[in-house]
């Protein structure tokens, strides 16, 4: 990179990348290859094998690590790679801390994955730091924070979090994966480690499944770093191009998602049929001033409960999601297109239906992923579909 720009519109283009020393190709090739030659034994250019060592995987690490402010980087093959992979740093007997509003299959790696190696876990209110302080035990390693939550949109203070941590020489992972660095950077408010999966926003256009790990810390990238070559959850040199790709427009992207997440979300809480909005960037919300402290904008998902129709909350949610055209009924977030969900039927049906209650995953909760189509073409496709109960 021969920018020395610290600005993350210019890094996300430039940053890890160089012309090709070969042809002085702009875009970094996609190097698949499984093997690299050498000129004699151990006599190798600083590439080996690729589960190892891979160039399009190295600017996509790099890219994304000066994006996220970190040193380092690690690629995975998804999230929940990264997520996993930063766990088997921990050793049977260790805690976790982590808040109690987590995306489902970090729900599903913390209970069914990780629990039956000897690590324990408490969760906490994450919109409560001092309950992360509280939890401590000396036994705990690592704390793991998602802000904004999913699907709920709790924020959680990384500052406040980080603190206590550092006084416990206890880590902190953050899964940035609903800001991304253009509207939350948590290294540079204290976290040790950022976790991403890049299947969202990151990668933006809905093509590829993938995760990142960056830090700043020495003692967790060489750790990490073995764990990332010996698990070998890597993702392809295809997929690393792609992502690569998509991070040179988050910039604009991340804008006009929010641009168009504030417009919808003041729409809907204006609209009869709508019990309540979940969005960080209204007044309404209770964190709405750790929201302007925190995060440079309020992001790209809405959440919001409809009230009971002619039937039921549940029946209107349905009815809604099967009748909307351009809001796509989908998991997942981040693309450019916009997509509309069912927490409790879909991507949280993992999480028992006792805990789903009490955490106010309710029946009438819907979550949308505002796309960066025209606006006014999404709040009619919304208003169409709020129309039939
Ligand atoms: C999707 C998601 C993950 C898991 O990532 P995959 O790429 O699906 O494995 C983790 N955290 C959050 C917040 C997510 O939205």
């Amino acid at each position: 990179m021969k920018t020395q720009s610290k600005q993350l519109e210019t890094l996300a283009i430039h940053a890890g990348q160089m012309p090709d020393p070969t042809t002085g190709a702009i875009s970094t090739p996609i190097y698949l290859t499984s093997t690299y030659v050498q000129d004699g034994p151990g006599q190798h250019k600083g590439y080996e094998y690729s589960r190892t060592q891979n160039p399009t995987r190295q600017a996509l690490e790099a890219n994304l690590a000066a994006l996220e402010g970190g040193s380092t980087g690690f690629a995975f093959a998804s999230g929940c790679a990264a997520a996993t992979t930063v766990l088997h740093m921990l050793r049977s007997g260790d805690h976790i801390v982590a808040g109690d509003d987590l995306y489902g299959g970090t729900y599903r790696i913390f209970e069914r994955v990780i629990k039956q190696f000897g690590i324990d876990i408490t969760y906490v209110d994450p919109t409560t730091p001092t309950a992360f302080g509280e939890a401590l035990r000396p036994s705990t390693k690592l704390c793991w924070v998602e802000t904004p939550t999913n699907p709920l949109l709790k924020l959680c203070d990384i500052a406040q979090v980080a603190e206590i941590c550092k006084r416990k020489n206890v880590w902190l992972a953050v899964d940035n994966t609903f800001c991304t660095p253009m509207l939350q950077r948590p290294l540079a408010l204290g976290a040790t480690m950022v976790v991403h999966s890049t299947t969202k926003y990151l990668n933006g256009h809905s093509d590829v499944v993938g995760g990142v790990v960056i830090t700043s810390d020495d003692e967790v990238a060489e750790r990490l770093g073995f764990f990332q070559n010996a698990i070998g959850a890597v993702p392809s040199p295809v997929d690393c191009f792609l992502v690569l790709r998509g991070a040179k427009t988050l910039a604009v992207r991340m804008e006009r998602h929010v641009e168009n997440a504030q417009k919808v979300a003041a729409w809907l809480e204006a609209h009869a049929a709508v019990e309540r909005v979940i969005y960080p960037g209204l007044p309404s919300h209770p964190q709405h001033a750790l929201c302007e402290k925190q995060m440079r904008a309020p992001g790209g998902m809405v959440a919001f409960v409809v009230k009971p129709g002619k039937k039921s909350a549940l029946e209107r949610a349905r009815t809604m999601l099967a009748s909307t055209k351009l809001f796509a009924c989908a998991e997942s977030l981040g693309g450019v297109e916009s997509l509309i969900e069912h927490p409790a039927i879909m991507t949280h049906a993992s999480i028992p239906p006792a805990v789903r209650q009490k955490l106010g995953i309710t029946d009438g909760l819907i979550r949308a992923s505002v796309g960066i189509e025209h606006v006014d073409d999404l709040i009619a496709d919304l208003a169409a579909a709020l129309d039939r109960e």
